[in-house]
């Protein structure tokens, strides 16, 4: 072993690790893999728990967004998983800024660290994605995409990517902090100034939840909420929404916003639906100058109502991941307690029962909405 990586005898590090693997597309099969050890800027973490993402269920049945040496990331011995958390085990060379036994949670994206791009702080776009192999290692990681990620017991990341969980947060709600930072990312890109400014949110999946609760975290009125499932419309009031929209109890979505923030319209929209109907009626329901942060991946192309766009001046943001560090300001309302990201929180599984928890999240089975692994369980 390196002498200069620091390990500790209360956290004893094992030669291999369960690790879940991608076969063919939606084959996964439970695997060994060899415990790494860090190398500099980086340490080792026990997962602890690792939520499951709908980008997860794209990847394990489609492929993208995630890029293995270049290409499809099946039959590559690749580890998907990216929303995780755990305990620092061993760090690296020049590691002092976390200690052994500190609870962290992750972002996905370690930027390369120099192209213009990361060096902006946008280091979900960094021109070099994907570029972590053979020659062409430029350093960039996005576990769970690029490089391995968490379902299994052990990570390695770069110290970028580290958040510090607070003690009395549990496992569970600390793997939420990267989804409740995808949208402080998209509302800080859009300007950041939301106080006072009504703003609606379009689909109440794990983003969309935590972008009301991140919204009226950030003083925004109001808050409305639109979607089709009551048990999640409930949720989001508890986070925090002014007013919750069935669109299949009301005759016209647009009218019915309007009716709550004045007939000029919304000030922001947050489209997390993806679909072709929900970003139209998004442009539909703006005020002049409004803004709509896209923050669903839609499935294929989609015809938008640009001449309403351009006449009205309205901006369109296709937002990516959580850069500029929005993580670490979602993690400051979530310590302080702003509002309660377990609520969305609904199932819990081992790390052997993997295959079960991602057809409960694919088929929503039993209101599903964020479910956990615990690894060591
Ligand atoms: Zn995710
Ligand atoms: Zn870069």
């Amino acid at each position: 072993m390196d002498n200069s990586i620091k390990t500790s005898k209360k956290f004893p590090i094992p030669k291999t690790m369960k690790a879940w693997v991608l076969g063919n597309p939606n084959e996964i099969k439970l695997s060994q893999k060899d415990v790494l050890l860090p190398s500099k800027s980086e340490v080792l973490i026990r997962i602890d728990a690792v939520a499951i993402c709908a980008t997860d269920l794209d990847v394990i049945s489609h492929g993208p967004p995630a890029m293995i040496k270049g290409g499809s990331p099946f039959n590559k011995n690749f580890t998907p998983g990216h929303e995780y958390m755990g305990t620092i085990v061993a760090l690296g060379p020049s590691v002092d800024e976390f200690e052994i036994g500190d609870r962290v949670t992750v972002e996905i994206h370690a930027g390369c660290g120099q192209c213009k791009r990361c060096r902006m702080g946008m280091y979900t776009s960094c021109h070099n994605y994907g570029l972590n192999y053979g020659n062409k290692d430029k350093g960039h990681r996005a576990n769970g995409f690029t490089s391995d990620g968490g379902f299994k017991q052990y990570a390695i990341n770069h110290v970028n990517t580290l958040i510090k969980v607070p003690d009395d947060m549990t496992d569970e709600e600390a793997t939420l902090v990267v989804t409740a930072g995808t949208t402080m990312y998209g509302l800080t890109e859009l300007g950041g100034l939301v106080s006072g400014e009504s703003v609606v949110v379009i689909g109440p999946g794990p983003i969309g939840l935590l972008g009301v609760a991140i919204a009226k975290s950030l003083g925004a009125s109001p808050v409305i909420l639109v979607g089709t499932r009551n048990n999640r419309l409930e949720i989001g009031k508890k986070l925090g929404a002014d007013f919750v929209l069935n669109v299949n109890e009301e005759n016209n979505i647009i009218n019915s916003v309007k009716s709550l923030v004045g007939e000029i319209g919304v000030d922001y929209v947050i489209e997390c639906a993806g679909t072709e109907q929900a970003l139209n009626e998004a442009i539909l329901m703006c005020n002049r100058g409004a803004k709509i942060c896209l923050a669903a991946f839609p499935h294929k192309k989609i015809k938008v109502n640009i001449p309403h766009l351009v006449i009205n001046n309205i901006y369109m943001y296709g937002i990516r991941g959580e850069g500029k560090s929005a993580t670490h300001r979602a993690m400051a309302f979530m310590k302080e307690k702003r509002f309660d990201a377990k609520l969305i929180h609904t199932h819990t599984f081992k790390l052997n029962d993997l295959p079960k928890a991602l057809k409960y999240a694919r088929e929503r089975i039993d209101g599903s909405i964020k479910i956990v692994i615990k690894p060591w369980e």
